[in-house]
């Protein structure tokens, strides 16, 4: 294979999943204990937010109770180490891949460790519980903070940027996620169509498995270092 010269990385539940981070449609998934209609959409938040809020603080405090893995730590390190462009684009909220020292990197569903304004849009920092009685730095308004998490009906993050960067990389990685959810499902079909060699690190076959150009499937903390090193090897 010729050394890339723009690489576009998307990552999912699965990357976490070994740090101790529930996923979301596994057998013992986030999906299977609660129903995402109450939790992953505005019309839930409405209906009841201090179910919400709860939620998202539990999933919060968690955070510090959690590690990078050996996953997180080798795209971290190819970040550091290939001459290219780069993106690295994940699903998740929790905040393990900047831990690692991730930098190039976009949270195209939100993070944890943020709370917006729906009064004013500000976003800030939050790394506290959210309430009904929370109060918004900017605008100084209560009752209108909500988690910083894109919830299902709602847009997803800087897709402007993650497209420009997909048209552009000649080698797209899939790592962690089980492609159920779109647009970040749709992912592969845009970099095929820009000429990328493509790739999924995963677990078991994903939905859009027969789309990638080489599978790899094991454990991420596993199969997502021996892929970077060969990667750098120029391999
Ligand atoms: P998903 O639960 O649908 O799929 C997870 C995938 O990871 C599955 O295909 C599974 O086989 C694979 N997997 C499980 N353990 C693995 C391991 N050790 N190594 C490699 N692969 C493993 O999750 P998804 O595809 O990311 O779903 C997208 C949605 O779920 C997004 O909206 C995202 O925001 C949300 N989500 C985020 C987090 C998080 O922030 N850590 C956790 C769960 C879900």
């Amino acid at each position: 294979m010729h050394r890339p010269a723009s690489i576009v990385l998307l990552t999912g539940a699965g990357i976490s999943a070994e740090s101790g981070v529930d996923t979301f449609r596994d057998k013992d998934g986030i999906w299977s204990k609660v129903d995402y209609r109450d939790v992953a959409t505005p019309e839930g938040f409405a209906r009841d937010p201090e179910l919400v809020h709860d939620f998202y603080n539990q999933r919060r405090s968690g955070l510090a109770e959690v590690v990078p893995n050996a996953a997180h730590a080798a795209l971290a390190r190819l970040e550091r180490s290939f001459r290219g462009r780069f993106l690295l684009v994940t699903q998740n909220i929790d905040d393990l891949h900047e831990r690692a020292g991730s930098r190039r990197l976009i949270h195209m569903h939100g993070e944890l460790t943020k709370a917006l304004c729906a009064k004013c849009g500000a976003r800030h920092e939050w790394h506290g519980a959210t309430s009904g009685s929370s109060r918004c730095p900017s605008c100084q308004q209560v009752g209108h903070l909500r988690p910083d998490v894109v919830w299902f009906g709602e847009m997803p993050y800087r897709m402007d940027e993650i497209e420009g960067a997909l048209w552009q990389c000649d080698l797209f990685v899939s790592i962690g996620t089980s492609g159920n959810v779109y647009p970040a499902a749709g992912f592969v079909e845009m970099a095929r169509d820009a000429g990328a060699r493509t790739v999924e690190l995963n677990l078991e076959p994903s939905s859009g498995r027969g789309l990638f150009d080489q599978a790899i499937h094991g454990r991420a903390s596993e199969i997502v270092p021996e892929f970077v090193e060969h990667l750098l090897a120029g391999g």
